[in-house]
């Protein structure tokens, strides 16, 4: 889904996009706001995200151009047509929204404009590019080394470091290996 946006809780929704798998959304929109989500799964066992599926238009746009007259098209087709809603964010629409709604219009915008979609878990270990959690730093000294397990360094993911996805995770694991690789040499030659 190209060009929406999704808020959680109070927050101001975010533009970007995602992807609609079979067990749920990934993409770039959910990794920036994976912790969050995470967050309030683990807080209150499911996390309810508002997805707005034509951020470039205002809620009386988008009941203005579906009050129009739509004779005897299927609201399919004047979603299409009125809106340019189609495809995979139509099907989620249609997926979510109960079926009364779209015979009233004013309210089917409502569902357009804030879409609801509830999250009751994150995909398995296996499955994720990156986990929240591991060693805390408190537990290393400024070596990366552990304070209690002398001559044993940590390095990349097993750090409780909440990683900013989107290319930033190599990146980091590469530092820490750096600083952890260094650190070893120093303890070394002591
Ligand atoms: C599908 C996917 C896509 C990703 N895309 C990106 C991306 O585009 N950009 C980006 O920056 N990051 C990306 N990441 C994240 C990035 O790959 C990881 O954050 C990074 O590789 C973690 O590095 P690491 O060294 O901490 O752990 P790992 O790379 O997991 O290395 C741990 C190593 O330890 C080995 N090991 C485990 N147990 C033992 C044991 N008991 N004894 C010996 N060896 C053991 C494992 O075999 C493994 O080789 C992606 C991750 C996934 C899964």
């Amino acid at each position: 889904m190209k060009n929406i946006a999704i808020g959680l809780g109070d927050d101001k929704p975010r533009l970007g996009e995602c992807v609609i798998t079979a067990t749920g959304i990934e993409g770039s929109l959910i990794y920036a706001l994976s912790a969050p989500m995470r967050e309030a799964i683990n807080r209150d066992g499911a996390a309810t995200v508002h997805i707005d599926l034509l951020p470039g238009r205002p809620l009386d746009k988008v009941q203005a151009a579906l009050a129009k007259p739509r004779g005897s098209r299927s609201m399919s087709k004047h979603l299409h047509s009125q809106l340019g809603l189609d495809g995979v964010k139509a099907a989620l629409l249609r997926e979510v929204t109960p079926a009364e709604h779209f015979d009233d219009p004013a309210q089917l915008a409502v569902d357009i404009k804030v879409l609801p979609l509830t999250l009751v878990k994150t995909r398995p270990i296996d499955e994720a590019i990156s986990t929240a959690g591991g060693v805390p730093f408190e537990a290393l000294d400024e070596r990366l080394m552990l304070k209690q397990l002398p001559g044993v360094f940590c390095a990349g993911e097993m750090l409780d470091w909440e990683a900013p996805t989107g290319g930033y995770l190599l990146t980091g694991c590469f530092a820490s290996g750096r600083a952890a690789g260094r650190g070893m040499l120093e303890w070394l030659n002591r």
